[in-house]
């Protein structure tokens, strides 16, 4: 274990994905990191769905932690009407979060990493070109130094706060709840749209395992209440009418883009710089994808001895020209999509329920670039501008041309 008062190349707050792999990508190339975890079990509490693309699969080693394929979705209206969209094949897996994060984290140990667990961070402030963290652990306040400070902690990220780097536009409230005896089919997963019980967002039933994951995001408002409300709707009953829950999730989805990511040494990564879809809420792959950009500018950095904001801005204009763009176009599509009434809910159905428009989402969907096939649909069916806010029309003009 390492010791406190100690002074590290890099200090991570937080072992979730972003923190986990961007702490073992930095131990790797040989620097000192610390990584600080609040919780002293990495991976609990969960507070995800665990639906992720086979692509995270890219960055990290631990396909043993696959409970489940999907090879497609069954969208119900307001109404209760179903579209279903059958990929064929596997379009995305879902993960035990807990394993996942572990093995994540064990592999960061293995490339050198020291973790400091059931440690929070309560502060850190910039002292004599470096920065200090001040923790606790086990009721004992201790300090660490660093020339390099990642925080990866998270939706309410208390590093970006402190070093006034960004606030979420918005945090979407989410509830989650794992049941067991839900009557779904595993290869699917079932979303529901419909302002009585999601408003601003959507709700979803996941397949994992012997379980499934039963939840919502909505854009305000008590999640759980409106999660009991989705229960009860005709069309969500008979999934979960013999189901009894083994595990209640609460978190948020933080939404916005952020003008910078970073400042004089430091970097925020994964949720803690919003750089979750605001279409899905899905954040590990973009975090995984972000957290490798950060590892890598931080090696540069501490090789070059350069660890000023003006340097770690090439982290900002990498994710941004990178995943940015996706993360961007969600966020219109969101927005959108967001204000619509169940009754505008219900003519977007009838127009994305015909055969052609199903056989280009089957075709072309992809949870992780979902404006792709958005773009693709839009050509193909100019009626569902009708549905576009201002940003998102803008947008669509300039990359689609309609
Ligand atoms: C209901 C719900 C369902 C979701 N489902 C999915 C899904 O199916 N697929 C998907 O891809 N994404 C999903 N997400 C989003 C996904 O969970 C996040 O995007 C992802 O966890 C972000 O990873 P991260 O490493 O940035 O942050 P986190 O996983 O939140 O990790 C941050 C870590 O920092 C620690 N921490 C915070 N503050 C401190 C501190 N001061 N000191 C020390 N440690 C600290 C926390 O304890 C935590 O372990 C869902 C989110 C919600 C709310």
């Amino acid at each position: 274990m390492a010791a406190a008062s100690d002074s590290f190349d890099v200090v991570v707050v937080g072992a979730g994905p972003a923190g986990g792999f961007a702490a073992g990508r930095i131990a790797k190339a040989g620097w000192r990191v610390a990584l600080l975890e609040e919780h002293r079990e990495i991976g609990e509490p969960v507070q995800c769905g665990g639906l992720v693309t086979p692509r995270v699969f890219d960055y990290v080693s631990c396909k043993e932690t696959i409970l489940g394929k999907v090879r497609g979705a069954e969208i119900f209206s307001p109404k209760g009407r179903a579209i279903r969209i059958d990929g064929q094949e596997t379009k995305a897996v879902v993960v035990d979060r807990a394993m996942f994060d572990r093995a994540i984290v064990t592999d960061a140990i293995r490339a050198g990493a020291e973790t400091f667990l059931g440690t929070q961070a309560q502060e850190a402030t910039r002292v004599g070109g470096q920065v200090e963290v001040l923790a606790i652990r086990d009721g004992e306040p201790f300090r660490l130094r660093t020339r390099l400070l990642l925080g990866c902690d998270g939706v309410r990220s208390n590093v970006a706060k402190w070093f006034g780097i960004l606030k979420p536009k918005k945090i979407l409230p989410g509830f989650e709840i794992e049941m067991t005896g839900v009557e779904s089919d595993p290869d699917f997963v079932q979303l529901f749209v419909g302002n009585r019980f999601a408003p601003g967002f959507f709700g979803w039933i996941i397949p994992s395992g012997d379980t499934a994951r039963v939840g919502l995001c909505v854009g305000s408002g008590n999640a759980h209440a409106f999660l009991r409300t989705m229960l009860e709707e005709p069309h969500v009953m008979p999934f979960v009418r013999g189901a009894q829950p083994i595990v209640y999730i609460a978190g948020g989805i933080p939404l916005g883009f952020p003008r910078r990511s970073h400042a004089d040494n430091v970097m925020v990564v994964g949720d803690a710089a919003c750089q979750a879809k605001a279409t899905s809420g899905g954040g590990i792959f973009t975090g995984l994808h972000c957290a490798d950009l950060a590892a890598r500018t931080a090696v540069q950095a501490l090789e070059a001895g350069d660890v000023s904001a003006k340097f770690l801005h090439r982290y900002h204009k990498a994710w941004t020209k990178s995943i940015g763009k996706e993360l961007r176009k969600d966020l219109a599509i969101h927005e959108s999509f967001a204000r619509l009434s169940d009754d505008q809910l219900e003519e977007l159905f009838d127009l994305l329920g015909q055969p052609e428009i199903l056989n280009l989402i089957e075709r072309k969907g992809d949870i992780d670039f979902p404006s792709k096939v958005g773009w693709a649909i839009l050509r193909k069916e100019p009626r569902l501008l009708k549905y576009t806010g201002k940003a998102l029309r803008a947008m669509i003009a300039k990359t689609v041309g309609i």
